[in-house]
């Protein structure tokens, strides 16, 4: 991304093995993240930045350390390096390893290779080589849907629960899909979009809000008895998405909030009386990979819906602009 709004497809240099704990794969497909929106729409810097950080692919090349890895195996990673073995990561917060990077940040994986360091603890193995009818899938996997599922655990979606979601872009749709799976009663999508509604609908949400703000924290009210929602979800990272999260939990509720935040500030008095739990942040996506390839790997769950588009990855700049102009909710990339 050269600058807002100014994505290139260029030739770079090939990626080498650099330490022995480095992996060189094969991108077999990338995408584009609601995240990539920020700095495209200038509201993050961005001047040359390599860009993408979901992706699927085959190892072409391991280093000398690399134990758990062969050369022709095929991987999901974690949009965040991890070593999975410091004391953070054991403890399930691999995003925020003692050795963590963000793949956005500096590998980029909107390319046809990339090199994933600290690659036994970031990288997951699917158990042979998937048919095209997967990759999507698995593509989600790497972030949207970990990222999803996370924001579903840390809002304690579960049985019994009532689980509201805001935000209808991937991540909230995931989290949809997630809140069924764990097993949640109800699942109220907050969405103003008919085709993302009609996603949301076949992901599992039992009803549809499409008020915002205040009036959408009034009807999901009315929806759970005048006593607010078991669990939310916050999948965008505003000011208003978070206020409506934190209003729609019932006392005691959980929010598991995972929409990147944007001048987000929390107000004490609001927040101290409001009485609920509050748990996000980046998401662990590295300890949900292994469950989450199982899952798709046995056809229980089909996250490679949310893709909407498909381009080659030359057209990568067109991708951008579907997202932009919210033509597309995601755009799946091929090489
Ligand atoms: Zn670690």
């Amino acid at each position: 991304m050269y600058g807002p709004g100014d994505v290139r497809v260029e030739e770079r240099e090939d990626p080498k093995i650099e330490e022995p704990t480095d992996a060189v794969i094969r991108v077999s497909a990338s995408c584009i993240c609601g995240s990539d929106l920020w700095p495209y729409r200038g509201f993050d810097p961005a001047d040359h930045q390599v860009m993408g950080h979901e992706y699927v692919g085959v190892v072409e090349e391991v280093g000398s350390a690399v134990r758990e890895l062969e050369v022709g195996d095929f991987v999901v990673g974690s949009f965040v390096i991890s070593d999975n073995t410091c004391e953070i990561c054991r403890a399930g917060y691999q995003s925020k390893c003692v050795h963590g990077t963000f793949v956005a940040e500096s590998i980029g994986t909107q390319a046809e290779r990339a090199r994933i360091p600290h690659a036994d603890g970031t990288l997951v193995r699917t158990p042979e080589h998937p048919g095209p009818e997967l990759i999507p899938s698995l593509l989600a996997a790497s972030d949207v849907l970990g990222t999803g599922w996370f924001g579903a655990v840390a809002a304690d979606a579960g049985p019994g629960r009532t689980v509201a979601v805001v935000g209808d872009g991937a991540v909230g749709l995931m989290g949809v899909l997630a809140a069924r799976e764990l097993g949640a009663e109800r699942i109220i999508a907050m969405s103003r979009h008919a085709d993302r509604q009609e996603l949301a609908r076949f992901y599992g949400a039992t009803d549809i809000v499409e008020e915002r703000g205040e009036a959408g924290v009034e009807k999901v009210r009315e929806l759970t008895g005048g006593l607010g929602a078991h669990s939310v979800i916050e999948a965008v990272g505003t000011q208003e998405s978070m206020m409506q999260a934190i209003d729609s939990a019932r006392p005691g509720g959980h929010i598991g909030y995972v929409g990147v935040s944007h001048d987000v500030e929390l107000p004490g008095g609001p927040l101290f009386f409001s009485t609920v739990h509050l748990h996000g942040g980046p998401a662990p996506v590295r300890r949900f990979l292994p469950d989450l390839v199982r899952r798709i790997w046995d056809r229980e769950i089909d996250p490679g819906r949310v893709f909407d588009l498909s381009l080659p990855l030359e057209e990568a700049a067109e991708g951008y602009a579907a997202m932009d102009e919210r033509r597309s909710i995601k755009a799946f990339l091929t090489l």
